[in-house]
């Protein structure tokens, strides 16, 4: 990994105790950066919070975030990645979902600015962009979100974009296209509860544990029929952040940058990569759509490279299957 500027600075990072949180959070205290999670526990695992303290909070509880912030306002700089994400998941409960994410960061802003706290780095995601036919997807297309997940990152944008006009709040906001991979030392990991991705659930059915993978959609107009993404390996999203913690030391105060490779894979492309890594087959059964899915998404990531600096290290579709087959077998006792 890349050598940063950062050591002796500290980040509160909001649901670092989550998936791409506690990489986040390994990833700064490698470059000297105290992280202090803020996290309701909800989705995230206290055994994935090794790196430095926690604290139990609810962004939804106003007066908690309020405190929370309060108590730690000398930390300049705040990294949200605290959502509900499940795209079929928002379709059934928009009010959880606009509560959860729309409210919640609504609530975090204010007690940031009351807290004088006027850094932050914001996880949204290449679903607000919508179904686009133009591929690459550069950040000045426009934003058109289909599902309700996609609609509640789009308004926290907005969101954030006015609170930089109107009360300057410095902030980088990455759209991150597919978190896949692990930390290749296995600590940690993607613990999802229910697990609804398809690397974790196609890497599942290889090691013959539930029924089988379902896969959602083969007539989708991609060259094989199945749905096409850019995957990126979660250590790369980390590295992001540090990316964005640097140029705000260098000046930067306001831009919105795709956090992708710029290749775009299909299901059964992953399908494929699975039995080589594995060396095992992966039974899948070929299914309906699923609500809320896009036909392909993939970014183009020249503006996070020349804005940020953002060079992905660890993304080689091979290397995103190793890491995450080397943590999942772990945790499922495979040998
Ligand atoms: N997918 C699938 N079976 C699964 C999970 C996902 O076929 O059990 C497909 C899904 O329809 C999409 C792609 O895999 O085309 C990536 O889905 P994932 O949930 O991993 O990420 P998303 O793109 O929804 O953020």
């Amino acid at each position: 990994m890349k050598h940063y500027n950062l050591n002796g600075q500290s980040a509160i990072i909001v649901g670092g105790a989550g998936y791409i949180g506690s990489h986040v959070c390994k990833a700064l205290a490698a470059q000297g950066v105290t992280p202090i999670v803020f996290d309701n526990f909800s989705a995230g695992h206290e055994h994935a919070v090794k790196w430095g303290d926690s604290v139990a909070v609810d962004m939804r509880d106003r007066e908690a975030i309020f405190k929370a912030c309060a108590a730690h306002k000398t930390v300049k700089t705040i990294i949200l990645l605290a959502s509900s994400i499940e795209v079929g998941e928002g379709e059934k409960n928009p009010a959880f979902f606009y509560e959860n994410n729309v409210i919640g960061t609504l609530n975090l802003l204010n007690a940031m600015q009351a807290a004088g706290q006027d850094r932050l780095i914001f996880s949204s995601t290449c679903a607000t962009y919508g179904e686009l036919d133009t591929m690459p997807l550069t950040e000045d297309m426009v934003q058109n979100p289909v599902s309700v997940y996609g609609k509640t990152k789009l308004a926290i944008e907005h969101m954030i974009q006015s609170y930089y006009k109107s009360y300057g709040l410095n902030y980088v906001i990455l759209r991150y296209f597919n978190a896949a991979g692990a930390d290749p030392d296995g600590e940690i990991g993607e613990e999802h509860d229910p697990e609804t991705h398809l690397i974790p659930n196609a890497l599942k059915a290889a090691a013959g544990l539930g029924k089988g993978l379902k896969l959602f959609g083969t007539d989708y107009d991609t060259p094989d029929g199945t749905c096409v993404r850019d995957y990126i390996h979660v250590n790369d999203i980390a590295a992001a952040h540090l990316d964005a913690m640097s140029a705000f030391d260098k000046g930067l105060t306001s831009t919105q940058v795709n956090i992708g490779t710029g290749v775009g894979v299909s299901v059964l492309e992953i399908i494929q990569m699975i039995e080589k890594v594995t060396g095992l087959p992966v039974p899948y059964e070929a299914g309906p759509r699923r609500d809320g899915d896009l036909t392909r998404l993939y970014a183009d990531p020249s503006k996070a490279k020349a804005v940020l600096g953002f060079v992905p290290e660890y993304s080689e579709l091979e290397k995103i299957i190793k890491t995450a087959w080397t943590f999942h077998s772990k945790t499922w006792n495979i040998s």
